[in-house]
């Protein structure tokens, strides 16, 4: 107990300094954490010296802002997929990501458990985001629209009309580097086009000032094996990427 209250105050007289976190460096020890940068990445040193007061929004706010934006949605009865669904879907992940993948919206399971990317695509999802150097809690993970659609249909322009607003604000409020869209639903909405997605994975474009890579959806390529190597080299891109910012 009494190396528990040392700890405690040691900590309380380095926040009574104004630092946010401890003088020390443990981001190579830390893979996939906020100060990683991919594999084999260059580390920057921290632009911010350890003794200054930092003033960007802090973890506290950002989640704060999530749980409001969650109150907003309340029981949503916004549009017409609310009379089939279990459960809205709303995200998860850490909110500070520096990396957000979006999705189109909740499958079965996920319906079930109220989590994004939990069925079948999900544990494919989960396996790259760890094959990339994360951890899964470490990114963020949300979807085009918070309520499964009907046997799985593709969503409709008009609920798509009605949920995007959620998702635009998840992404202002995490403020990724990076954002991967996975699949034709999701690069089409958030690029706004209808070109297929065989064209625009690969390459990046932007939403709402923030990189944003297209690739397949996990659950295509549960159907097309061979093509997770097209979606490891987007991946491997976006980690260069990350690498810049
Ligand atoms: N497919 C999606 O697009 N999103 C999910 O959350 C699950 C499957």
């Amino acid at each position: 107990m009494k190396i528990a209250n040392d700890v405690k105050a040691i900590l309380a007289f380095y926040q009574s300094l104004g630092f946010e976190r401890l003088p020390i460096d443990i981001r190579k020890k830390d893979p996939g954490g906020k100060g990683y940068k991919g594999p084999g990445m260059k580390i920057e040193e921290p632009r911010t010296p350890y003794n200054a007061r930092i003033t960007r929004p802090s973890s506290t706010d950002k989640e704060a802002a999530l749980k409001a934006l969650r109150d907003e949605i309340g029981d949503c009865t916004r549009c017409k997929l609310s009379a089939g669904r279990k459960n809205i879907v709303f995200g998860e992940g850490s909110h500070d990501a520096v990396l957000m993948f979006i999705g189109e919206a909740p499958g079965r399971e996920e319906d079930i458990q109220a989590r994004p990317f939990v069925g079948d695509a999900g544990k494919l999802l989960t396996r790259l985001v760890e094959k990339m150097g994360f951890r899964r809690e470490d990114v963020y993970i949300g979807n085009i629209v918070k309520c499964r659609p009907p046997l799985n249909r593709d969503p409709e322009e008009d609920e798509i009309g009605t949920c995007i607003q959620f998702i635009r604000k998840q992404v202002e409020i995490i403020a990724p580097k990076v954002i991967v869209s996975l699949g034709r639903i999701s690069a089409q909405t958030l690029i706004g086009t209808k070109v297929p997605i065989s064209r625009l994975r690969g390459t990046f474009y932007e939403y709402q000032g923030t990189p944003l890579m297209a690739t397949f959806h996990p659950a295509y390529l549960l159907r097309n094996p061979k093509e997770k190597w097209t979606v490891w080299e987007d991946a491997l891109k976006v980690l260069e990427r990350l690498g810049q910012e």
